[in-house]
């Protein structure tokens, strides 16, 4: 079996499952600084979201970390009833893709905005959000 890699850092980081890269697992001490962070292509500046450390378009390892900051628009959305287990005490949420314009972030709808409010297009900035089991994620908020 292969063996993976293991990085603490990612016990503190809920809601979103991420396959765990030891390179982007700055991702979290970001997070606890309170900013949400992709990594930018230094050689030909593709953006990515979640982290990556390699570019998957010219195949070059020469990545910086960049903000997400802004606003995107929501391009879809859809409420859990049933979660990952682990996730269980956090139900119902409502999970939506939002539009940067080179990227993509899927994420959670923060719980002040009601799901009625919610339409396609709508602008949501990305924030960093601390769970109440002192987890941290980051959540889609209204500008
Ligand atoms: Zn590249």
């Amino acid at each position: 079996m292969a063996k993976k890699e293991v990085d603490d850092r990612f016990k503190k980081f809920g809601t979103v499952s991420f396959t765990a890269i030891s390179k982007t697992n700055d991702f979290i001490d970001y997070l606890e600084e309170g900013r949400v962070m992709g990594t930018r292509c230094k050689d030909c500046g593709a953006r990515f979201f979640p982290p990556r450390s390699d570019c998957s378009t010219c195949l070059q390892s020469n990545m910086e970390w960049f903000e997400v900051s802004g606003a995107g628009r929501l391009m879809s959305f859809s409420e859990l009833k049933y979660g990952p287990v682990g996730f269980e005490d956090d139900l119902p949420y409502t999970i939506a893709l939002v539009d940067y314009g080179d990227f993509k972030v899927f994420g959670r709808i923060a719980k002040e905005i009601p799901y009625e409010d919610l339409k396609v297009g709508m602008e949501l900035k990305s924030v960093s959000n601390t769970l109440p089991n002192s987890q941290l994620n980051y959540v889609f908020k209204r500008p």
